[in-house]
């Protein structure tokens, strides 16, 4: 049973429309999107003639028709709707979680790739974190019969290798693993949401309160990994005396713009940032690298260089649920950025294919957050 629900790394792309800025006759599309798995990076001139857009190009804009084909397990192209990304990414995800298993979604990508409107959207174009929440509260609905569910929120972010409580505006909060190796980090308020739409208001709260600098690539890049976390407790209603209790968490995340500290001309803070920005992401690329080498033992994955990547330990890999959804830009104004997310978005799908060995039985992993921090409940957000 539980090599059908584990250790599958999803790795999808989504192409975001292209912008007005975007539009100018120096610039053209590098993306082609072939079918629903496969696209073209920087295709050559017969594909280029597709899209509808003039042959002659400025000089100055980089042609070097690399013609690269990649396949994953989606392409989302520039007309995809929210719902579509949330029914073919987080949505089976959830049935992992349903059972006890952590999982993760993760969005990665440049700054104004379409990170934060695939996670968090708007309030009329609600992404992924929302529709995840709904989709919970839909599934708990239908099994209250027979199951006792109980659900916590907490929303993070980490800034220049710090940890910040995104609902409380508290930091830096230490992380470290208790003594069952769960993942703690010490202060972060916990939030009990009364439906999906409560979690609508508390992300917008928790948003107000990220680390945004202006950077000349786009005035409010979020220069932050946001980390939205759900804990799910549930207990047999009919199990007797001694009910089973299981509890599992979901990582949503929308990490920082992936794109390196010089192609936005930084300087002093906003360099140091930009590196802690890359340390984060390397640390993550290096883990997925580990996992996704079959002769790599268990015990030299590299969670512990940066601070995302030890938040993540218990969330990543082993018999987690893991999906990342890699944003890209389809212009040439980002060719290097979309370049470099979609090698990154290859990395990381090779996983897949070396996890099974690491399987261990599903009765070993739930219950392994036995107790949702008891401690914590006074602070339970409030309306
Ligand atoms: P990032 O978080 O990666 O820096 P954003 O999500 O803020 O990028 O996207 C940059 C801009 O592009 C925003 O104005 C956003 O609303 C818009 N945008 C991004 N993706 C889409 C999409 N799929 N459809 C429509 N607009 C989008
Ligand atoms: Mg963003």
């Amino acid at each position: 049973m539980a090599t059908d629900v584990c250790n599958h790394v999803k790795v999808v792309v989504r192409v975001r429309p292209i912008n007005s800025k975007e539009k100018g006759d120096d610039l053209r599309k590098v993306v082609h999107v072939v079918d629903g798995r496969m696209l073209i990076f920087d295709p050559k001139e017969n594909h280029i003639s597709s899209f509808g857009i003039p042959k002659v190009q400025k000089r100055k804009v980089r042609v070097v028709n690399k013609d690269l084909k990649f396949v994953f397990d989606n392409v989302f192209g520039e007309d995809s709707t929210q719902e579509e990304i949330f029914e073919n990414t987080t949505k089976g995800v959830l049935d992992g979680f349903m059972i006890g298993f952590n999982c993760t979604v993760f969005a990665y990508g440049a700054t104004g790739a379409g990170k934060t409107h695939t996670m968090l959207g708007s309030p009329d174009e609600p992404g992924v974190m929302y529709r995840t929440m709904k989709e919970l509260y839909k599934r708990m609905e239908d099994d209250k019969e027979e199951k006792v569910f109980e659900v916590a929120c907490s929303y993070l972010e980490v800034y220049n290798e710090q940890i910040r409580d995104l609902m409380t505006n508290v930091g830096p909060l230490a992380v470290w693993e208790d003594d069952s190796r769960k993942v703690v980090v010490r202060g972060l308020s916990l939030h009990q949401p009364k439906s999906a739409d409560d979690i609508l208001k508390a992300l917008d709260h928790g948003n107000r309160n990220r680390s945004q600098h202006p950077t000349e690539m786009n005035a409010t890049s979020s220069r932050s990994h946001a980390v939205f976390q759900i804990y799910l407790k549930q207990q047999d209603k009919n199990a007797g005396l001694n009910p089973n209790v299981c509890v599992a968490k979901m990582s949503l995340i929308d990490l920082a713009g992936s794109e390196r500290a010089s192609a936005s001309n930084a300087r002093g803070a906003r360099l140091w940032e930009g590196s802690n920005i890359n340390r984060s992401l390397l640390a993550l690329g290096n883990v997925i690298n580990v996992l996704a080498d079959p002769k790599s033992k268990k015990g030299h994955i590299p969670y512990r260089a940066s601070k995302l990547t030890r938040l993540l330990k218990d969330s990543l890999g082993g018999n987690c649920r893991t999906v990342m959804i890699a944003n890209i830009s389809p212009s040439s104004k980002m060719y290097d950025d979309t370049h470099n997310t979609l090698k990154y978005a290859d990395r990381a799908k090779q996983i897949k294919s070396s996890l099974n060995s690491n399987v261990v039985s599903l009765n070993s992993h739930v219950g392994q957050y036995a107790v949702i921090c008891e401690k914590q409940r006074e602070e339970v957000w409030r309306e």
